[in-house]
């Protein structure tokens, strides 16, 4: 049997890798009747025709949420109030406006004003990606397995939030739900601050002027490979989500600087138990990482691996008959 069919229409605003998986998700369940795009340019729109990912695409995002009871902001955090300005006086009443963005304290601050009464805002992260952007990049499977953190207002309406937690899990996702500001905190240490330090990496290795950029790219095997994947990641999405995560990131890497010095002193005092000691409590991290089934234990995950079959997406599909 196929799924149940939990909303009626779903405008997605922004198709870029998440606006995108979600569609394909989306028709891949049967968890909408139909799906409305849009997207900044008319290149993207275009080729969101082109892939079919949507019933309708639409060249406004005030057009995209006329009549739709599910509407998802897939767009650049920084860009999320100026959409809710657009958006906010064609929703439909009753309906849920939610988003993707990677940070939350600071979409909240900036939607939350635009939304009129009887609309439910309700802001998520699926913790999910790639290194890609652009309508091609996205897949169905992008948030199976992968936890999606919803963080509601405290007023928001609990039925609300349980729609939208069940819209997420028939993609695939693990729901939690958590205040916005504990959000910024948590992704802070596991998300912005590994992102930071990958850009770092590989600027400091592109200024270095000893090594030479051939052989930067010849020798990078030796662990650089890994950071240039995420240091590879969209500079629009990254600069935005550092401006708007600022505090938690700033406290997080206040941490971090202290932890670099402590290490910088051991090798310095030539301390092998200090670095033994903290390599072997990491490397217990790493196992408790894939025993929770976050990642793979097989070596080089991230390419293409043949013991790394994409996971499906949760049967039954929309096609499937009873
Ligand atoms: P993306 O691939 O670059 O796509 C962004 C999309 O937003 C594009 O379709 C773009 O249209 C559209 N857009 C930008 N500004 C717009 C505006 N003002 N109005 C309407 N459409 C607009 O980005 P993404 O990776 O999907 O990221 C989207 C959001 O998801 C971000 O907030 C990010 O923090 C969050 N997120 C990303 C990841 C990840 O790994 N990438 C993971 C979790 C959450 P054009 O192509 O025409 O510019």
């Amino acid at each position: 049997m196929a799924n149940r069919v939990l909303f009626n229409r779903l405008a997605l605003i922004g198709v870029g890798l998440i606006g995108s998986s979600i569609a394909r998700a989306a028709r891949a369940q049967g968890v909408v009747r139909s799906i409305v795009a849009t997207a900044r340019s008319a290149a993207t729109r275009r080729r969101a025709l082109e892939l079919g990912l949507a019933d309708q695409v639409v060249e406004t995002n005030a057009a995209a949420v006329e009549s739709a009871d599910l509407v998802i902001v897939c767009i650049p955090v920084g860009q999320s109030g100026a959409a809710a300005k657009e958006i906010g006086p064609h929703l439909a009443r009753g309906a849920i406006l939610s988003d993707v963005g990677s940070v939350k304290s600071a979409v909240l601050r900036d939607m939350a004003p635009h939304v009129p009464a009887g609309i439910h805002l309700v802001p998520a992260h699926p913790v999910a990606g790639t290194e890609h952007s652009g309508p091609d990049a996205g897949f169905a499977e992008l948030f199976v397995n992968r936890w999606c953190i919803l963080t509601p207002p405290p007023a928001a309406d609990p039925t609300a939030v349980e729609r939208l937690a069940t819209f997420w899990r028939t993609l695939g996702a693990n729901v939690e739900t958590m205040s916005a500001e504990h959000h910024d905190l948590v992704l802070a240490m596991t998300s912005h601050l590994p992102h930071l330090i990958a850009y770092t990496i590989v600027g400091t290795a592109a200024d270095l002027s000893e090594v030479t950029r051939s052989e930067v790219l010849k020798f990078s095997a030796g662990g650089f490979r890994d950071f240039t994947r995420i240091a590879a990641s969209d500079p629009t999405m990254w600069r935005d989500v550092f401006l708007a995560n600022k505090d938690a990131v700033l406290e997080i890497l206040g941490r971090f600087n202290e932890d670099v010095a402590t290490l910088t002193r051991a090798i310095r005092r030539g301390d092998g138990d200090k670095l033994f000691e903290l390599f072997t409590r990491t490397r217990a991290i790493r196992r408790g990482i894939v025993d929770l089934g976050q990642d793979s234990p097989v070596a080089d995950f991230g390419r293409a691996h043949a013991s790394l079959a994409m996971p499906p997406i949760p049967r039954p599909y929309a096609g499937d008959s009873e």
